[in-house]
């Protein structure tokens, strides 16, 4: 979003931060696709070594980084006699990040994503940023450090990508507010109570959009809508009242921008990532992208619906957040993860997700924790904490009936 550092003529050299991943999977499609047309630098995985060692050799690779310390031994085997370079734990993935690469994916998912993509962010690379986690972690910061380094950050997260898109159709001064769209997940139609028992099952079947497990789960308590919102507030310097929230089963427009003059610019698609990420891949030109043309006349219809601040508690508490900021979206994104782990591990009910976030967000704001986050270590540490006391009132929400 800030200066143009595409790589003219040349070949683009990449880099993908959680290749192994949804996303990453989707990028090295459409990278394939490219051919000649791109070089990868480095890829990275948590623990997959199997995946990753095979995009590595697809791809010739010239460096491959697993997260997981413990399978350096494996990595280094899978990929012997091919020159490629090994490397394993978490500073690892920083020197993925931070090695030469025009262009990069961050496509780790949760707050584990934050210090590789600052390590992006530093070395003036262009990020296409998957990553919401990081913004939603330490959003300020973030984006401070992609100033200050001279990066140039292109959303990949399909409403902000689509933001983007419309915001280029006038000048920043002249937005009045962004709309950003949700498919309303599996229980858009589902009463309070049902929402209450869902099962991990039920949560993982979205209707539109195939993604990772956590992000899943998170469309499905619209969690994920809220860590969007504070994403859109951080990416384009907006404040929490600019910022609205429209239900839209079909997920065709995924953002619109309003301006001055009540003009509203939206950008539709089919719901496939492939296209938010080949904008991010092509930018600033456009580049041929697989997913399926858009037929509005065999959609037929368009339907819009004002979000449920009740029956999905979450998108409540993350307006909250953003309006208490000082450190208060990193304990809500904290939270989320530690109660969406404790849910996949059957330890909580789905509607005690939310629960478990309210009570680590009030718990933290009465200990007067609220501070603004001056460093990424800062950042990290209250993600610590705020993950920590989670755990600690996990059995108490546990215990709970709604
Ligand atoms: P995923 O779980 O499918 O993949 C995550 C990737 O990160 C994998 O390659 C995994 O090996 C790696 N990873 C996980 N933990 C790690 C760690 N601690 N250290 C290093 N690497 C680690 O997730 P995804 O659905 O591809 O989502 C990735 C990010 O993109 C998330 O932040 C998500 O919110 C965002 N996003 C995803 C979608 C989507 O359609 N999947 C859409 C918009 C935004
Ligand atoms: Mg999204």
């Amino acid at each position: 979003m800030k200066n143009d550092k595409s790589t003219v003529g040349g070949q683009r050299s990449i880099t993908v931060l959680g290749a192994t991943g949804s996303i990453g999977d989707s990028t090295m499609d459409l990278v394939r696709g490219g051919g000649e047309r791109y070089r990868v630098e480095a890829l990275t995985a948590h623990s997959n070594v199997e995946a990753l060692a095979k995009l590595s050799r697809e791809f010739n690779v010239r460096f491959a980084a697993i997260a997981d310390p413990t399978r350096l031994g494996e990595l280094k085997d899978a990929l012997s006699g091919t020159g490629i370079e090994c490397g394993a734990g978490e500073s690892a993935i920083i020197e993925a990040a931070a090695r030469p690469a025009d262009w990069l994916m961050a496509a780790v998912s949760g707050a584990a994503g934050l210090k590789p993509a600052l390590a992006a962010a530093d070395r003036g690379a262009t990020i296409a940023l998957a990553n919401k986690e990081c913004l939603v972690c330490a959003g300020d910061l973030f984006m401070q450090r992609a100033v200050r380094g001279g990066a140039c950050i292109l959303p990949a997260d399909s409403e902000h990508n689509a933001l983007f898109q419309a915001l280029s159709s006038g000048n920043r001064d002249e937005l009045t507010r962004v709309i950003i769209t949700a498919s309303g997940g599996p229980f858009r139609t589902w009463s309070a109570a049902d929402i209450e028992q869902a099962t991990l099952e039920q949560a993982l079947k979205h209707p539109n959009w195939s993604m990772g497990q956590k992000i899943t789960i998170d469309s499905a308590s619209m969690m994920n809508k809220g860590l969007e919102v504070i994403e859109a507030a951080y990416l384009f310097a907006l404040e929490p009242d600019q910022i609205d929230v429209l239900v839209h089963p079909q997920s065709i427009v995924h953002g619109l921008v309003e301006f001055s003059d009540r003009s509203v610019v939206a950008q539709l698609g089919a719901p496939d990532m492939r296209t938010p990420i080949a904008h991010c891949l092509g930018w600033p030109d456009r580049i041929s992208g697989p997913a399926e043309r858009l037929d509005l006349a065999k959609i037929g219809q368009l339907t819009f619906e004002a979000p449920d601040f009740t029956r999905f508690p979450g998108l409540r508490l993350a307006f909250e957040a953003l309006r208490t900021g000082h450190g208060a979206t990193t304990v809500f994104n904290a939270a989320n993860e530690v109660a969406v782990a404790a849910f996949i591990a059957k330890k909580i009910r789905f509607g005690a997700i939310a629960r478990l976030v309210e009570a680590t967000l009030e718990q933290w704001a009465r200990a007067g924790n609220l501070a603004p986050l001056e460093s990424a270590d800062e950042a990290i540490a209250v993600d610590h904490s705020a993950r920590n006391l989670a755990a600690t009132l996990l059995p108490q929400i546990a215990a709970k009936a709604s």
